[in-house]
């Protein structure tokens, strides 16, 4: 994950005390500050139908904007293939033990052997990186109340980046992945000091990310099932981003003259397209998945940067992604 904006110190402290993570003391002095409200309104609002009808068409409006509507629809059909071919193989549990083996092998190395290999490719990010550390942006304990997803934010003002990551003991090839790609974003803020965030910005620091990831995997020495689980996640991420992307432009077309069971139509079919397994399509079933995803902002734009991002970074490393996925 990646920040919208540029923060100043005090969005940024506000924002980690909102969300649960402890404020670094080299920020603490800013605390008393008032924040102003709408950093938290997009992560924390939960949308109701009426007004994700209007959230949705201004944010595929200001997508399309960017990246106009033929060239979204071509990126949808090249991954709409891609899907077709790698998961139609795969029975859905065969697929879910293989997807899952990058989130339990745990490779018998220790925070500091990971950041040492991540920072290995990258020698001049390596003193930043420790001056990041020394004060205290760079969170990676697991302690209550801190959210799982990790994330990094810019912080303009003192052009340093603060991420959070929240690692237990045992470190799984998983937390290496995530480590590699908010380093990623990190790297990418040093390297262009980014003056705001626009949406070519936004996916140019995810496509970092995700380079970040594969560097590593590619590097790292370990048995080739669990450099297939990585690509197997990567690819499935890429799908289901997708399915949503999809139902948000299908959705804008209609919008205004659409009934509630047209819309869980449109549902279906976008994950039948992506996300071609056999699965049980129950109709209470697909309507409590379109209402989780609708109340937990899953059709915001963050489909749109993961998927030019992912699509872009996927096309950079194809031979890589074949020699592990061979159906792809
Ligand atoms: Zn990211």
């Amino acid at each position: 994950m990646t920040s919208i904006k540029n923060y100043t110190i005090n969005d940024v402290v506000q924002y980690l005390n909102f969300i649960g993570i402890k404020v670094p003391v080299s920020l603490k002095k800013y605390l008393h500050n008032t924040a102003k409200k709408e950093i938290y309104v997009r992560s924390h609002m939960s949308i109701n139908l009426q007004n994700f009808y209007c959230h949705n068409f201004q944010v595929t409006n200001s997508m399309i904007r960017y990246a106009n509507i033929d060239y979204l629809e071509n990126i949808l059909s090249w991954i709409k293939k891609y899907a077709k071919n790698c998961l139609q193989s795969y029975k859905y549990s065969n697929l879910s033990v293989k997807i899952n083996l990058i989130k339990k092998v745990n490779l018998d190395l220790k925070l500091t052997d990971y950041l040492d290999m991540i920072l290995q490719g990258i020698p001049n990010f390596r003193k930043k990186f420790y001056k990041m550390k020394k004060k205290g942006f760079i969170d990676l304990e697991k302690y209550y109340g801190k959210p799982n997803e990790g994330f990094s934010i810019y912080i303009s003002e003192l052009d340093s980046t603060f991420i959070s990551l929240s690692f237990s003991d045992d470190l799984t090839v998983d937390n290496l992945v995530d480590l590699a790609h908010e380093l990623g974003h990190a790297f990418y803020n040093e390297s262009f000091k980014p003056q705001y965030f626009n949406l070519p910005n936004i996916v140019k620091s995810e496509q970092y990310a995700y380079e970040n990831e594969i560097r590593i995997i590619k590097k790292i020495d370990m048995k080739s099932s669990l450099k297939e689980s990585y690509c197997l996640n990567y690819l499935l991420q890429l799908f289901l981003y997708s399915a949503y992307l999809s139902f948000m432009l299908k959705l804008m077309r209609v919008q205004n003259d659409i009934e509630y069971v047209e819309v869980v139509k449109l549902f279906v079919e976008c994950f039948e397209d992506y996300v071609p397994l056999k699965r049980k399509l129950s109709s209470s079933n697909i309507e409590n998945d379109l209402i989780d995803s609708i109340e937990n902002n899953k059709f915001d734009e963050f489909n749109f940067y993961y998927v030019m991002a992912r699509f872009q970074v996927l096309q950079n490393n194809y031979a890589f992604f074949k020699k592990y996925v061979s159906n792809l």
